[in-house]
């Protein structure tokens, strides 16, 4: 099947490329021509585990190609999928210019019947913003429908989650039109959900909402069971063993962060006031997750009073491991919340450094982890990278000045961390001092 992709981001690159994979003829477009030249020449815009494999072998093929002309891309395919960005607006809404952009464009160039997929995450009701778009700029009628696919991939395990989604959901007008994504996705062999278009565009809010919801939750019952001398891992743990509550998702920490999920469940709240409804539970989820860097910076009051000409160490940078994505990381809070209590900050992300380096000033940006622990008074966990888990922590503690842990992902066990003479902070659990 000839496909084209329109927005070659994280999505898009990943979804043309499995596409590819599964035998079709793919085009990726985009209108960042930097971005185009680096894949047309191999390099990959972004790291995600087993893409450049992937990219590789299908161009070496002929599968898949790149470019900016979206009109031939367009006019050559039967398939148009929309991957393009959908930031928050100031007022928490949803920015919908590059969807309708791309949608004139799509307008403009269809000399045949074509279906319209969106892929991008968009409120209720986009898919007849779209259709309206298209019509307003055909420049001759040519029949086409729009439909709603949202994606679930998840960065750091986007291949593996394109290849086998836990369910596909098709928000199409009529069977008929279902038909050719459903055939598009039948080598997947994975269960799909066919519906029409609002209903799909509704399931991906209502998800990210909800998986945003157990974090948050996690998160307010790790406040209660420190004060109450709980350990909220093992909590948690109990809690996801019963299947109507599972596991996935529930686990205390820094709170959510990346592309998604803040603007999701910001964009979730502004359809629900639209529709005359207040929607509490998403605005408290937000609101826990809002707080959840400021009562972290706490507890870096507790174990440093006084920073000031103090030197911090954090490990981590992106908003979660396997990604250079640092849109939105809770990490990135944390290094300028400690950077406005007067701290001196090193820095060290085993992926992430190149973007890190674009958004972060007065900070040091240190080759390794020990390295970066150097001198240190302060070490901070911020993404839970499994290198990070493997540490020698013999070493890392003779490198500090003072061995003072703050593990913001709970991944040290605290009577490991004690005997091994650190203080150690982390998320939910009773404090430890060295035994
Ligand atoms: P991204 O920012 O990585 O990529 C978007 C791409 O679209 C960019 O390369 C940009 O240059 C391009 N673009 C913008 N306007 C364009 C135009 N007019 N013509 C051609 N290209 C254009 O974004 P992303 O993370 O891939 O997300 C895309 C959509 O998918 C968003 O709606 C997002 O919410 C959703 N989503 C993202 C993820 C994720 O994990 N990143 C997961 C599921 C859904």
């Amino acid at each position: 099947m000839n496909i084209c992709v329109v927005g070659t981001g994280y999505v898009g690159l990943v979804t043309g490329a499995v596409f590819a994979d599964l035998g079709n003829d793919v085009i990726c477009v985009d209108k960042d021509a930097n971005k185009i030249a680096e894949l047309v020449a191999g390099r990959m815009p972004i790291y995600e585990p087993g893409l450049e494999e992937m990219v590789a072998r299908n161009m070496s093929d002929g599968r898949l190609a790149f470019t900016t002309d979206m009109a031939s891309a367009v006019r050559r395919s039967v398939i148009v999928f929309i991957t393009v960005g959908t930031p928050p607006k100031a007022d928490g809404q949803t920015d919908l210019a590059a969807v309708a952009d791309v949608a004139s464009g799509i307008a403009r160039a269809m000399e045949r019947y074509t279906v319209v997929v969106n892929k991008s995450t968009v409120p209720v009701g986009t898919g007849e913003f779209v259709r309206e778009v298209i019509e307003r700029h055909q420049t001759r009628p040519v029949p086409f429908d729009v439909v709603s696919n949202p994606e679930f991939l998840r960065e750091g395990s986007a291949i593996e989650d394109t290849l086998r989604p836990d369910r596909i959901v098709i928000g199409a007008p009529t069977q008929q039109v279902a038909m050719s994504l459903l055939e598009l996705y039948a080598p997947l062999e994975r269960p799909m959900i066919i519906t029409d278009v609002p209903s799909a565009e509704m399931i991906k809010y209502a998800s990210n909402a909800f998986l945003s919801t157990k974090i948050s939750f996690a998160n307010a019952i790790a406040n209660i069971c420190e004060r109450a001398g709980a350990d909220v891992t093992q909590v948690v743990k109990g809690m996801g063993m019963d299947a109507r509550i599972g596991s996935a998702f529930l686990s205390a920490g820094l709170g959510y962060g990346g592309s998604c999920f803040p603007k999701d469940t910001s964009a979730l709240l502004g359809l629900a006031r639209q529709a005359g409804s207040e929607m509490r539970v998403v605005a408290a989820v937000i609101e826990v997750n809002d707080r959840q860097t400021g009562v972290m910076l706490e507890k870096v009051r507790e174990v440093v009073p006084d920073p000031r000409g103090k030197v911090a160490a954090v490990l981590g940078l992106s908003f979660k491991p396997n990604t250079d994505d640092i849109r939105e990381s809770p990490a990135i809070k944390v290094v300028e919340g400690l950077k406005a209590l007067g701290f001196a900050v090193r820095v060290y992300d085993p992926i992430a450094m190149d973007n890190a380096r674009r958004e972060l000033s007065q900070v040091t940006f240190c080759e390794d982890e020990y390295g970066t622990a150097k001198g240190c008074d302060l070490l901070v966990l911020a993404t839970e990278w499994n290198q990070f888990r493997a540490l020698d922590l013999k070493r890392l503690r003779g490198l500090m000045k003072s061995p003072v842990v703050l593990d913001l992902r709970n991944i040290y066990e605290p009577g490991d961390m004690a005997r091994l003479g650190f203080t150690y902070r982390c998320v939910g659990r009773p404090a430890v001092k060295p035994t």
